[in-house]
C-alpha cells in the first residue's frame, strides 16, 4: 500500500509540463493557463489625475480664506492646459492634472461663487491625486507564467491595452466510464441498472479546472470494449481518466487491457479511504489515471490527487492549493487503518470560527453528500480524533479550481 502523501507526489509529477502555446484574444483566453512571464508596458495611470471631483491647485496658493480664480474646467478625456500661478481648476474624478497643479480639493470641502472657489479646509500637499504609476509601473512584472487567467487577471491585462495572451491551449481530457450495470442519463433504465453519474461528474470537474473534456466514453465490462476505448482516448487526449473496474472483482479489467496496451502501471493501492483502488499507467508516454467507481470514491480521489497532476500539465505555479486546519465536530471519536477524507461543510459558529462538520452518511457511495459538502477532512492514522481536534480541511473551493 502507498502511503496517500507518496500518491500524491508520484502523482503530481506524473507528467511532463506543456511547452505548446497560442495567442488569444483575452476574452478566449479566460480560464487558461499564461505560458510567459508578462511586464507591464505602460504607466497605470499614465498620467497624474484626480480621484474626487473637485478642485486643483498648487498647494503653496493655498491661504486660510483664499478664493482662488477658475482658470479651466478639466473633465475625463481632455488635455488641460498648464496651471496659472494663484488659480485653479474645476475637475472631475479621472480628469488630468494640469501642469503645475499638485492638490486636489474636493467638491464638498469648497464653496464656488463668481468664478473662484473658496477653500473651506486646509489641503494636505498632494491629497486626492492618483500619481502616474502608482498602480502599476512601466517595466515591473505583471503576471508570471503559469497565472490561471480569471476575471481579475483580465482586469489587469486590459488596463496595459493588452488584447492578446500566449497561453496554454486547454489540456485535452479522455474520460472513460465501465460497468455492465450503467444507462446514460435520459434513456430508459431497466430495474437492474443505474444511472452513469461518473461521467457527466467527471466531465464537470475537468472544465471546472479549465481543461477540456475531450471525449466522455463508456464501455462494458469486456476486454475488447475496454481496450478499444481506451486506444481511442489515449490517440486523441492528453490525459485519460478511467473510472471503475480496477478493484480485484471477476470484472475488473481494467488493469489486465491496460498491461495488454503495453502500459507500465505506476501504483496500485492507496491507503486513503474513499477510494484505495487507484492507479496510474502510462501509454506511449500519456498518463491514464484509473478512480475507484464509487461515485464519491471518484470524486474525492480527483479532488485531493488528480488536480495536481492535471495542474502541472496546464502549467500552473501552485499544483497544490491551500490547507487548512480547523476543529472537526464528531460526536464520536474517528479512528481508521487508513487516511480518512470525511466529506465536511464548513460553517461558520456562533463565536464567528470556522468549524467542519461531517455528513452523516459516510459510505463512498452515497451522492448525496457531495453538493453538501464544502470540502474534505483528512482523518490521520494511527490515532483517534476526538471533538474539537483541528484537522486537515481540504476546500471544494481551491483544491477543485
Ligand atoms: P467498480 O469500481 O467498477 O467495482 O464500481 C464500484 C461501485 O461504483 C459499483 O457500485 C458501481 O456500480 C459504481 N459505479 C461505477 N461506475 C459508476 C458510474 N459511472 N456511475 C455511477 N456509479 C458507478
Ligand atoms: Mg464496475
Amino acid at each position: 500500500m502507498l502511503e496517500f502523501d507518496d500518491a500524491q507526489t508520484r502523482l503530481a509529477n506524473g507528467a511532463p509540463l506543456p511547452t505548446a502555446a497560442v495567442d488569444l484574444p483575452l476574452r478566449d483566453a479566460m480560464g487558461l493557463v499564461l505560458a510567459r512571464d508578462l511586464t507591464a508596458t505602460l504607466d497605470l495611470p499614465p498620467a497624474d489625475n484626480s480621484a474626487m471631483d473637485g478642485y486643483a491647485l498648487r498647494h503653496a496658493d493655498f491661504r486660510d480664506g483664499a478664493r482662488l480664480p477658475i482658470g479651466q474646467v478639466v473633465y475625463a478625456g481632455q488635455a488641460p492646459a498648464p496651471l496659472k500661478p494663484g488659480h485653479a481648476a474645476r475637475l472631475f474624478t479621472g480628469s488630468l492634472l494640469p501642469p503645475g497643479a499638485d492638490t486636489v480639493v474636493m467638491q464638498e470641502d469648497t464653496r464656488e461663487a463668481d468664478g473662484h472657489v473658496e477653500i473651506l479646509q486646509p489641503p494636505r500637499p498632494g491629497q486626492h491625486v492618483r500619481r502616474r504609476g502608482e498602480d502599476t509601473a512601466a517595466g515591473t512584472p505583471l503576471l508570471p507564467a503559469g497565472t490561471r487567467i480569471g476575471p481579475a487577471q483580465i482586469a489587469l491585462l486590459a488596463s496595459q491595452g493588452v488584447a492578446r495572451i500566449p497561453v496554454h491551449p486547454a489540456v485535452r481530457v479522455g474520460i472513460l466510464t465501465t460497468g455492465d450495470e450503467l444507462v446514460e442519463p435520459g434513456a430508459p433504465r431497466a430495474s437492474h441498472q443505474i444511472y452513469n453519474s461518473n461521467g457527466a461528474m467527471l466531465a464537470a470537474l475537468v472544465e471546472n479546472m479549465g481543461a477540456r473534456a475531450e471525449q466522455v466514453l463508456h464501455a462494458a465490462d469486456n476486454e475488447a470494449a475496454l481496450k478499444s476505448a481506451f486506444q481511442t482516448l489515449t490517440r486523441e487526449c492528453d490525459l485519460v481518466v478511467s473510472i471503475g473496474g480496477v478493484s480485484v472483482g471477476d470484472k475488473d479489467l481494467v488493469k489486465p487491457v491496460l498491461e495488454s496496451l503495453g502500459a507500465s502501471l505506476d501504483l496500485w493501492r492507496v491507503r486513503m479511504k474513499p477510494g484505495k483502488p487507484v492507479a496510474m499507467a502510462h501509454v506511449e508516454g500519456k498518463p491514464i489515471v484509473c478512480l475507484p467507481g464509487n461515485p464519491v470514491s471518484a470524486f474525492a480521489v480527483f479532488a485531493v490527487l488528480v488536480s495536481p497532476l492535471l495542474r502541472r500539465m496546464q502549467g500552473r505555479r501552485d499544483l497544490f492549493p491551500q490547507v487548512s486546519h480547523l476543529a472537526l465536530r464528531t460526536e464520536t471519536p474517528r479512528q481508521d487503518s487508513r487516511e480518512e477524507f470525511l466529506r465536511v461543510r464548513r460553517i461558520v459558529n456562533a463565536g464567528g470560527v470556522g468549524e467542519l462538520h461531517a455528513f452523516e452518511k459516510q459510505g463512498s457511495g452515497v451522492v448525496s453528500s457531495l453538493p453538501w459538502a464544502t470540502g474534505l477532512a483528512r482523518i490521520p492514522t494511527g490515532r483517534a480524533v476526538y471533538d474539537g481536534e483541528k484537522v486537515a480541511y481540504y476546500d471544494f473551493q481551491h483544491w477543485l479550481s
